[in-house]
């Protein structure tokens, strides 16, 4: 990463305002939160600042409430980072004020105060100048380590940085290094996986990629409408009938490698559905030869060997979007069984960007084989299309 780090700053006796990424999953019924991994991911910085003697104050959002909301409330974050971080973690009433002012003046070197839900102010979306300066008050120097609202120029996320040394801390410079080194420095062949459901959300990670890669695996619905495009029949399954033009022209583009093949690799079988549905009765067909009344739901036994083959060449992996309908068991087979074969890759390096590729990987049990998975969904998908991420863009450079 060419921004400043936590490690270029000294923090001895200052008190850091740190921007994390606490938005994780909660039941919706007790609010206990149900995936922790953006809270641990965050310690690594968290920590190392403490013990070079800095007072934080962390700030992050959680969901989308309009307004205060108790529901949305960063007590059961500031409860389970307590438990991690094995010290005190004090909450903070609100956002921003007098009454927060006074609380975060008077933290002493080794203090942790978590400020409420900063979504809860209209302000912050808005990145209104006069919120970004109440936040200002708080802090002596800011760290940005939520790379999962890196995409989004808001008050905590970029407004701040106008106003205080601004740097970044160790989730964000792993982040940033392990998507830039996979992009923009891969050992090849480099092999890209996209999924999902659809074109339009992904046509921009394609048309960044295909310069840089030497194959794209396309699976997910987002292939139904390149069949759709090749004059197949695909039945009832979900395509996308205007952006036929769009599949077009990425298949001539993707023709065009210096051997003349293609480096666009499409399913060559299905598993199909009758309905769509966790029950639905399902078989396998051809490409071409979807029945009508039937829907694709996932790429076919055929389609994995042929992208495994792919793949076991690979010396960089890039997976963004599932291959199928893998909240259905049934329907799991193509995701689930890219993700085993990516976990017994020798030598091979393993970026998993996408919120729900990241949770393919985590139902197969081989997160911890992969060399990256972001915490970052919309932030990494952006960064993949080739955007400046703003919360990025406004780090002191190195
Ligand atoms: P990511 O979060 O990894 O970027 P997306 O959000 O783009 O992935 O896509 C994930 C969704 O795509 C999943 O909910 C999955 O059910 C859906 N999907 C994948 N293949 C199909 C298909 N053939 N038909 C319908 N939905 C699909
Ligand atoms: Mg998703």
């Amino acid at each position: 990463m060419n921004k400043k780090t936590i490690r270029d700053i000294d923090v001895q006796g200052k008190r850091v305002l740190v921007r994390c990424d606490f938005n994780v999953p909660q039941d919706k019924k007790d609010l206990h939160i149900t995936d922790d991994r953006r809270i641990r991911e965050a310690l690594p910085t968290l920590r190392y600042l403490l013990a070079q003697g800095a007072a934080l104050v962390l700030m992050s959002h959680l969901g989308r409430p309009k307004g205060k909301d108790e529901k949305l409330s960063l007590k059961p974050i500031a409860a389970r980072l307590q438990e991690l971080l094995g010290r005190p973690v004090i909450m903070a009433d609100d956002v921003i004020g007098d009454a927060v002012a006074a609380q975060a003046n008077a933290l002493k070197p080794g203090d942790v105060l978590l400020l409420e839900n900063v979504r809860f102010y209209p302000a912050e979306e808005k990145n209104d100048p006069a919120f970004a300066r109440e936040l200002v008050r708080l802090g002596d120097m800011y760290v940005n380590d939520a790379f999962g609202s890196a995409h989004r120029a808001h008050a905590s996320t970029r407004g701040v940085a106008d106003y205080l040394p601004a740097v970044g801390g160790f989730l964000m410079q792993k982040e940033l290094d392990f998507l830039d080194g996979a992009l923009n420095n891969p050992r090849h062949p480099f092999v890209a996986i996209i999924g999902g459901a659809k074109i339009g959300d992904k046509i921009g990670v394609i048309e960044n990629l295909l310069p840089k890669v030497d194959r794209i695996l396309i699976g997910g619905s987002m292939a139904n409408t390149f069949a759709l495009a090749n004059g197949y029949a695909i039945g009832d399954s979900l395509a996308e009938a205007d952006k036929l033009d769009l599949a077009r022209a990425m298949m001539q583009k993707g023709s065009r490698a210096g051997d003349g093949a293609s480096k666009l690799v499409f399913p060559v079988d299905w598993l199909i559905a009758d309905k769509f549905a966790a029950d639905a009765q399902a078989q396998v067909v051809d490409v071409q030869s979807v029945p009508a009344g039937w829907r694709i739901l996932d790429i076919g036994p055929e389609t994995l060997k042929l992208f495994e083959t792919e793949l076991s060449v690979a010396k960089t992996v890039v997976w963004n979007g599932p291959m199928g309908v893998f909240e259905f068991p049934k329907f799991a087979n193509g995701t689930l069984g890219i993700a085993r074969y990516l976990a017994t890759l020798k030598d091979c390096i393993t970026v998993i960007g996408g919120g729900d590729s990241a949770s393919a990987v985590e139902i197969a049990g081989v997160a911890d084989k992969m060399s990256h998975v972001s915490t970052g969904g919309g932030a990494s998908l952006e960064f993949m299309e080739g955007r400046v991420l703003p919360g990025v863009e406004a780090l002191h450079d190195k």
